[in-house]
């Protein structure tokens, strides 16, 4: 008599929603510490793709300067639209900021989808497309990239029916690392469809289609200032968009999305291009450093990666219990386990005495927990 499971206010709730796995979120370094015993300033953190360097030093002076936080943010942007145009190359009628650029890919999921209608997701991928996409009671129709983990544009035809409404393609792609290439993306864009291309790590790849967008008018960039400028823990991403998109984006955001706290880091952080840069390069060299490391290693397989992070396949052993060893040792790494991406690693490039760290506990590890 019991056996309703939408009881109480459950029953007034969106049943397509509480059926619905979430984002696994993830975990704070304050509990990472307590998790391995290691005091905060021990704890490596190569599992979220952040920013070993953290954000320029600019920003910290501009957020303690700044003397109105008491005033509400411009809804319209003004000010961080204007500045980020000539980093995006292209005028304030092009873009539009959010709360981390999640912010926007629940946005554009908003403007464009009905109950019912479809999104395809190019599988494996990022997270947010297909939880957003169910969120906003779309469905998502996944499409297996091939075994480079580049997108298989026929199969993305295949797939395409009278309800897609919007293709989304990270590149470089998060987890695997790769970036797809832009006559594959002119091919999709071919189709009619919104095509959402995920630039997150833009900087790390130096390879845009940002100019095609006055073009196409289905065609959508979106960037972050999360991971090259180090601001993940602020919240700001912009896309790049037809002004007819801009405009219904600016209509249906939440009016004061982008916090002022956010807007100054925007102005600092670019007025900073400079040692940002060097930041970046830093890692991108580290990036070639570390995936040579990894190559040594026998039981694994390191995917080469045009982003801040190097996808790693365990050939020889169980990944999940090298990711346990490793966090044992205040060393965090994201682990995968699913059908298209089997016992996994996926390891966030840091400062070089962080990867020195982990292939020595990598090697350690390797010999008793591997074979
Ligand atoms: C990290 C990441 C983002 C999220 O960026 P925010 O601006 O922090 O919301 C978006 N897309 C991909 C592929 C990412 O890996």
């Amino acid at each position: 008599m019991n056996s309703d499971p939408f009881r109480g206010v459950k029953r007034l709730m969106r049943r397509d929603l509480l059926g619905l796995e979430g984002y696994q979120p993830i975990v704070p370094p304050e509990v990472l510490s307590e998790e391995a015993e290691v005091p905060i300033e021990g704890v490596i953190k190569l599992d979220g793709n952040e920013n070993p360097y953290g954000c320029s030093p600019r920003v910290q002076r501009a957020l303690a300067d700044y003397p109105s936080y008491h005033i509400y943010p411009d809804p319209e942007q003004r000010e961080v639209r204007r500045a980020l145009e000539g980093y995006v190359g292209l005028g304030a009628e092009h873009i539009v900021a959010g709360s981390g650029s999640d912010e926007l890919i629940d946005l554009v999921l908003r403007l464009f989808l009905e109950p019912g209608d479809e999104v395809i997701n190019c599988v494996p991928t990022f997270g947010m497309y297909p939880f957003c996409t169910e969120v906003c009671g779309g469905k998502v129709v996944s499409v297996p990239r091939d075994k480079s983990y580049a997108i298989d544009i026929a199969r993305v035809k295949e797939a395409i029916d009278e309800k897609t409404k919007i293709i989304f393609v990270a590149s470089p792609n998060n987890p695997t690392g790769n970036l797809t290439p832009e006559r594959d993306i002119r091919k999709l864009v071919e189709t009619g469809r919104v095509v959402v291309v995920d630039e997150a790590y833009y900087e790390f790849s130096g390879v845009t289609v940002a100019p095609l967008v006055p073009e196409h008018d289905n065609l959508i960039v979106l960037r972050s200032l999360s991971k090259w400028a180090g601001l993940a823990g602020l919240r700001i991403g912009y896309g790049i968009f037809t002004p007819v998109i801009v405009e219904q984006l600016l209509k249906i955001k939440q009016p004061y999305n982008v916090n002022l706290a956010a807007q100054v880091a925007v102005q600092a952080s670019l007025a900073d291009l400079e040692y940002l840069q060097g930041t970046i390069k830093a890692i991108i060299s580290e990036r070639e450093r570390l995936f040579k490391k990894l190559k040594k290693i026998k039981f694994l397989n390191p995917f080469p990666s045009k982003a801040n992070f190097i996808f790693c396949p365990v050939v020889e052993g169980d990944a999940q219990r090298m990711h346990q060893e490793l966090r044992k040792q205040g060393i965090f790494v994201r682990h995968f386990d699913t059908p298209l991406l089997r016992n996994s690693l996926r390891i966030s490039v840091g400062k070089p005495e962080h990867s020195d760290a982990l292939i020595e506990a990598l090697q350690r590890i390797g010999g008793k927990g591997s074979g």
